[in-house]
């Protein structure tokens, strides 16, 4: 039986971070086992929020294929391709666009809360308004039978699946409805203790060096109410100890969990021990990553191969949708 086709991408806005690799590149390296996996560099998408401001975003791109590549994605398995090499997503974002009410857009709550959020860029744009159209249009173009979504991200794919019903409801079944496929994301603090995000400057990040991270783990917030080394403090408000829980062995974190309640341990020691398992864990990572960074003409070959791979699949659905609509 064919395997069940999943797809994903993300924003070559930055360098990837521990986020990214918990959060998402772990579950796709699972995936890419089990279904037939299309992930996609999002260019366009990071245009959306940074169309004025595109200096980077080739390096951007290559260092997050490097970052996939490294944390265990593979081009055999898996088909890495960019966006904007796949114009068809492009074309199905217009034919899609025709159908789609304004209002819909407008009530995304991820639509208001960033232009909130986002001050030093003039945001009120056609192409930021219509960013779900274009999510939309990048899953159903390949068909998915399933999205990768944390709980956050529901209403997003909730949108994709009213665009494709209604279009389907015009000019008959050509997509299938996208399912979620629910995912368990650990939440990671920052060094700043806010949530993990490039937006904040508080993340390690996979191309960090030993050194860099070792500094960073070093300078990080710990308990606010624990001033000073005699001071008890408390695990549970303490963002160092979330990463503890993940990267520590048990015993680390119960040794942890009574002892600072009574000073009996230090920030220092915690975060030295927490280093010693941090840095075990993204060694492989960064040995990879450090024989890829001398591939570039490699790099340059899996994306254009992926992407290569991916206009098939974009052609055929296009000319289904062409005849659909009796273009
Ligand atoms: S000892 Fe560890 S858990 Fe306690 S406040 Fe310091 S860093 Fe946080």
């Amino acid at each position: 039986m064919a395997k069940q086709r999943v797809l994903s991408g993300m924003q070559p806005s930055g360098l990837l971070h521990l986020g990214n690799l918990m959060g998402a590149l772990d579950n796709w390296r699972k995936l890419q086992d089990k279904y037939e996996c299309y992930y996609f560099i999002a260019d366009w998408h990071a245009l959306t929020t940074n169309y004025a401001d595109t200096k980077n975003i080739r390096t951007y791109v290559r260092e997050m294929v490097i970052d996939w590549l490294a944390a265990g994605l593979d081009p055999e398995k898996a088909v890495l391709f960019q966006q904007s090499l796949v114009p068809e997503h492009a074309v199905l974002h217009v034919l899609l666009s025709m159908s789609t009410p304004l209002p819909w857009l407008e009530r995304v709550p991820t639509y208001k809360e960033k232009m909130d959020q986002i001050q030093d860029r003039e945001m009120n744009t056609y192409g930021f308004l219509g960013y779900p159209v274009l999510q939309a249009a990048d899953i159903l173009i390949y068909k998915a039978n399933f999205v990768p979504v944390g709980i956050d991200q529901l209403p997003h794919l909730e949108l994709t699946r009213e665009i494709c019903r209604r279009f389907d409801q015009f000019y008959g079944n050509v997509f299938p409805e996208p399912q979620p496929l629910m995912t368990e994301y650990p939440k990671l603090p920052g060094t700043d203790g806010r949530k993990m995000s490039k937006s904040y400057n508080n993340t390690l990040n996979l191309s960090d060096t030993p050194e860099i991270i070792t500094k960073k783990v070093m300078a990080m917030i710990t308990d606010p109410a624990r001033v000073r080394r005699q001071d008890p403090g408390n695990p549970d408000v303490c963002p160092l100890f979330s990463l503890d829980r993940i990267f520590a062995p048990k015993e680390w974190c119960d040794h942890v969990n009574v002892e600072c309640r009574r000073a009996g341990i230090g920030c220092v020691d915690d975060k030295k021990e927490l280093l010693k398992h941090l840095l075990a864990y993204l060694k492989p990572i960064q040995e990879k990553r450090k024989e890829l960074v001398n591939q570039p003409q490699m790099i340059t070959e899996i994306i254009h191969e992926g992407s290569r791979k991916a206009r098939v699949i974009a052609q055929k659905t296009l000319a289904e949708v062409y005849e659909a609509m009796k273009l």
